[in-house]
């Protein structure tokens, strides 16, 4: 680790802690050269075995750029799909394991997607889930409904209340 502002190429760890959802460590770090201090942030690693076997370390930016397809047209801001991405990422760190499988993401993505535009969220189950016909749209739609009336009070989602 590189001294910032002197280019030393060691320096002492003075303090480390972990973040609240223990995704990285902090360590305040002092050059041993000029004596100034500073503060690295180091992120335990995260892979995703990808189908074909393949690992490829995790991104958000994967996951903005895969959802964002979903959500054209939508409601969605950038933000949004930032605040959902880092959702996914807490979901799979949470998980405890370094290496993650695809088809974990795609559900772990699924759960902030619904509540944050449910026709995104039928986009992206349709080519997640490989719909291939009405009935698999249908069942969805079936699964979303039964969650309307789990929590009508936040029911602010469109045409859930003429259509039943
Ligand atoms: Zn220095």
């Amino acid at each position: 680790m590189h001294c910032p502002f002197c280019r030393h190429p060691d320096s002492r760890v003075v303090d480390s802690r972990t973040s609240d959802d223990g995704a990285s460590i902090r360590r305040r770090r002092q050059c041993p050269n000029c004596n100034r201090r500073f503060t690295t942030v180091e992120t335990t690693s995260l892979s995703v075995v990808k189908r074909s076997g393949a690992t490829e370390p995790f991104s958000r930016d994967k996951i903005v750029g895969g959802v964002r397809k979903a959500c054209q047209g939508r409601p969605v801001s950038e933000d949004d799909l930032a605040i959902l991405a880092q959702k996914v990422e807490e979901t799979l760190r949470s998980s405890g394991s370094a290496e993650i499988d695809a088809y974990e993401i795609g559900l772990a993505i699924l759960v902030p997607l619904r509540e944050l535009d449910e026709v995104a969220y039928l986009r992206f189950a349709s080519v997640y889930q490989a719909f291939e016909s009405l009935e698999d749209f249908e069942a969805a739609i079936t699964v979303l409904r039964a969650g309307h009336v789990d929590h009508d009070e936040d029911d602010t989602l469109e045409d859930s209340a003429t259509t039943s």
